[in-house]
């Protein structure tokens, strides 16, 4: 063995007899205590965000998702009628008279706060005009819809416009595409709490990206989306379904993803600050 190999060893070896703890960790102990006295700004002990790969391409499915929709299976989803037909890896909204009636797509799986990405692509040509032109919808939670629609000049009421909280609060700005061109909807849904009684203790909140442009920015949501009605909310589970809505018009989808968000996602006052 050479002189140089066995200084490399003996060095290996005190680096791993160093025990971890003796490891000097990158941050601070004498600064002061941040808000909440948990830790001190740039704290050594601070855990380090867990690794979540992002996904090759721009709206991919980071390493993390529970992917809904590949392109490929609907297993992810269960039907309220019949299953909605995969062509060409697209999913599209059945016709009313082929599904026998209203027909939503729903998750097996139940979800309460969560990011969701989903692509879909409005009817081309158009045939209708207003809340008949490419109507769908996101439905967290079965409940609160953020509207799918062709809001390409396409003129209807303001609440009920692509990316909505349908009836109750109008986009921040009209960022459709043409109909027949893909768009995206980045969303963040976090879930109403309620306490042990039904009474509502937080509302529910959404913020959303239609084609990247900022539409719902933490918008506290009325309640249960209802018709022509002011919406309110019932108490439910901390976990259902996600629904896509079958409002007769041929929308279609794909690559449809979500991470359940841990609780420390949920937006917190400052310590004293609030309710
Ligand atoms: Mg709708």
């Amino acid at each position: 063995m050479s002189k140089r190999s066995t200084l490399l060893l003996a060095g290996l070896a005190a680096l791993a007899a160093t025990p971890a703890a003796a490891q000097e960790k990158p941050g601070f102990k004498d600064t002061p205590t941040l808000p909440g006295g948990n830790w001190h700004v740039h704290d050594s002990d601070r855990p380090a965000p867990d690794v979540v790969t992002p996904a090759a391409r721009p709206g991919g499915a980071p390493s993390d998702a529970i992917v809904l929709f590949d392109g490929r299976s609907l297993d992810a989803w269960t039907a309220q009628r019949k299953a909605w037909p995969v062509e060409g890896g697209v999913l599209t909204v059945p016709s009313r008279a082929s599904s026998g009636g209203e027909n939503a797509l729903i998750t097996r799986q139940s979800f309460g706060d969560v990011q969701l990405h989903l692509e879909f692509r409005s009817p081309t040509p158009p045939t209708k005009n207003s809340q008949d032109r490419g109507n769908s919808g996101i439905w967290f939670m079965q409940r609160y819809e953020i509207q799918i629609l062709d809001g390409y000049q396409n003129p209807t009421y303001a609440d009920g416009t692509v990316g909505a909280v349908y009836g109750w609060k109008p986009p921040l700005a009209n960022a459709s595409r043409k109909p027949g061109a893909w768009q995206s909807y980045d969303i963040v849904f976090e879930r109403p709490r309620f306490a042990a009684d039904g009474k509502l203790l937080r509302p529910a909140y959404i913020t959303a990206f239609l084609n990247g442009v900022l539409v719902q920015n933490h918008q506290a949501m009325l309640g249960t989306t209802i018709w022509r009605k002011v919406a309110s909310y019932e108490a439910h589970a901390d976990a259902l379904p996600i629904q896509l809505q079958d409002h007769d018009s041929p929308v279609s989808f794909r690559n449809i993803w979500v991470r359940p968000l841990p609780e420390r996602a949920i937006a917190q006052d400052l310590p004293g600050e609030g309710k």
